[in-house]
C-alpha cells in the first residue's frame, strides 16, 4: 500500500488534500494523471450503464438539497456510526471496527459508545438560523429519488427503468483512513433502478452480472460477493450483495448491490406531500420498488492501482491498467531531441493522433530507455518512437515508426499512414 501511495504521489495521481497546510485527514487532491484515470472510469461507466443499457436516464442533481431530504430519507436522524473516545488520549474510533475494548493508539480505557452523525453540517444564505440547516449530501441516491417525478413527467418511461448520477458524496467518517478508501469527500456512481415488486428478484440478479461485468471490464480479480445479513443490513433493504475486494488492509466493500423496497419513493411522497406514483397502462398506480448498483469511484481507482501494479528488478515499476482507462494511451518519442528532422517529423505524427485519441503525450526528455520506464510507471500501453529510419528508411521502410507494447514490451513497425488505425484497434477507441 505504501507503495501505491508514494507511486501515486510522485506521477501525479493522487496527492494529499491541503498538503502545504499539513494536510486534512479524509481529503485528496487528483493530479494530472488522476485526473484522467478518474474521468476515464466515469465515462467508461456512462457508457457502459446509461448509453448502452436501454431506459436509463442521466441526471447531475445538486449536492446541497433542502434539508427535509434528509429527514424524510432517515439520514438526519440515523445516518451514524457508533462511535468511542479514549479516555487517555482522547483519540476517537469507531466501535464497530475495534477488535478490543482499549484504545489502538495508547492502550487507554475507552468510555462509553455514542452515535455520531456523518453528514456534515452547513447553512445556506445569509441568515444562519437553525432553518438554514442543511447538509453536504451523504450519498447521491437521495438527489436521484427527488427527481423521480421530474423523469416520470418528462419522459414517462415504462418499468423497469433507471435514474443514473455520478457525483461527490461527503460523509464526516470518524476516522478518514486506509488511502481513498475511506474518504469524507468521494464520487459515487449510482443508479436507481425502478421495478415491479414481483420482478425484483429477476432484475437483481441482471444487476449482479452487470455489475460482474463491469469488474471483469477493470481487469480486477480479487473481488468476492458477500450477501449482508443480520445487523449490517440496512433497515431499508430486503437483499444487498457487497463486492468486496481484498485490499492490503483486509477484505473490504468496493461495490454494493441493494433492493432498496419501495421505502425512499414512499417516505419523500409522504414527507413531501406529492404523489410519487407510477401509472402502468393497466391497472392501478403503484410506488415502484427499487434496485440500488452503487459504485465508489475512489475506491475503484485504489483497486485498480493495487491490482495492476508491476514490479521487478529489470523493469522497475509497470502500472498494467486496462488500455481504455490509462491516462495516457500512447506517447510519442522522437529519438533525440535536438534532431530538427525527427523533432518535426515526431510532431507531425503527434498532432494526427491528437485529433482521434484521447490521452496522447509528447516525451523528449533523457533516452528511450528512460522514457519507457516513465510510461510504464503511470501504464501508458504505447510508445511510438520517431527515428532515423522513419526519415531514411535504410534499417526498415520509410515512413514507419516503431511501437512498443507495455505489457508484451515487443516492439512493432508500423507504417505512420496505419498507426492511427492500428493503435485504435488495439485501445478500443
Ligand atoms: P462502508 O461499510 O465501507 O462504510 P458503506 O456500506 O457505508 O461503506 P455505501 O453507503 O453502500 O457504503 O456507499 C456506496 C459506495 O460508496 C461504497 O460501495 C463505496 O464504494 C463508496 N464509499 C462509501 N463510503 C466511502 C468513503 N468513506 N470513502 C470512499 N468511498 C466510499
Amino acid at each position: 500500500m505504501e507503495k501505491i501511495v508514494s507511486l501515486a504521489k510522485r506521477k501525479g495521481f493522487i496527492y494529499p488534500g491541503s498538503s502545504i497546510y499539513g494536510g486534512l485527514a479524509g481529503f485528496w487532491d487528483y493530479g494530472p494523471m488522476g485526473v484522467e484515470l478518474k474521468r476515464n472510469i466515469e465515462n467508461l461507466w456512462w457508457e457502459i450503464f446509461v448509453l448502452n443499457t436501454p431506459n436509463i436516464y442521466g441526471l447531475d442533481s445538486a449536492i446541497i438539497m433542502n434539508s427535509k431530504v434528509w429527514q424524510a430519507s432517515g439520514h438526519a436522524q440515523g445516518f451514524s456510526d457508533p462511535m468511542v473516545a479514549c479516555k487517555e488520549c482522547n483519540k476517537r474510533f469507531r466501535a464497530d471496527h475495534l477488535e478490543e475494548d482499549k484504545c489502538p493508539e495508547c492502550g487507554g480505557t475507552l468510555g462509553e459508545a455514542s452515535q455520531f452523525n456523518m453528514m456534515f453540517e452547513t447553512k445556506v444564505g445569509a441568515t444562519q438560523s437553525e432553518d438554514s440547516k442543511t447538509y453536504l449530501r451523504p450519498e447521491t441516491a437521495q438527489g436521484i429519488f427527488v427527481n423521480f417525478k421530474n423523469i416520470l413527467d418528462s419522459y414517462s418511461p415504462k418499468l423497469p427503468f433507471g435514474i443514473a448520477q455520478i457525483g461527490k458524496a461527503f460523509r464526516n467518517e470518524i476516522s478518514a483512513r486506509d488511502f481513498l478508501f475511506r474518504a469524507r469527500e468521494f464520487s459515487q456512481m449510482e443508479i436507481e433502478y425502478f421495478v415491479e415488486e414481483k420482478n425484483w428478484e429477476k432484475e437483481f440478479d441482471k444487476w449482479l452480472e452487470y455489475m460482474r461485468l463491469w469488474i471483469k471490464e477493470l481487469g480486477l480479480k480479487n473481488v468476492k460477493e458477500v450477501n449482508v445479513e443480520g445487523d449490517d443490513l440496512a433497515h431499508y433493504s430486503k437483499k444487498t450483495v457487497d463486492f468486496e475486494y481484498e485490499f492490503p488492509f483486509g477484505q473490504s466493500e468496493l461495490y454494493g448491490l441493494a433492493y432498496r423496497t419501495d421505502y425512499d419513493l414512499k417516505k419523500h411522497s409522504e414527507e413531501s406531500g406529492i404523489d410519487l406514483l407510477y401509472r402502468p397502462d393497466e391497472g392501478e398506480p403503484f410506488i415502484p420498488h427499487v434496485i440500488e448498483p452503487s459504485f465508489g469511484v475512489d475506491r475503484t481507482i485504489l483497486a485498480l492501482l493495487l491490482e495492476h501494479y508491476n514490479e521487478n528488478e529489470e523493469r522497475g515499476i509497470w502500472l498494467s491498467l486496462p488500455y481504455k482507462l490509462a491516462p495516457v494511451k500512447v506517447a510519442i518519442f522522437p529519438l533525440l531531441k535536438n534532431k530538427k528532422e525527427l523533432v518535426s517529423k515526431a510532431q507531425s505524427v503527434y498532432e494526427d493522433l491528437k485529433k482521434v485519441i484521447p490521452g496522447v503525450a509528447w516525451d523528449d526528455h533523457g533516452n528511450v530507455g528512460k522514457r519507457y520506464r516513465r510510461q510504464d510507471e503511470i501504464g501508458t500501453p504505447f510508445c511510438v518512437t520517431i527515428d532515423f529510419d522513419t526519415l531514411e528508411g535504410e534499417g526498415a521502410p520509410k515512413d514507419t515508426v516503431t511501437v512498443r507494447n507495455r505489457d508484451t514490451m515487443e516492439q512493432e513497425r508500423v507504417a505512420i499512414k496505419d498507426l492511427s488505425q492500428y493503435l485504435r484497434d488495439k485501445i478500443g477507441t
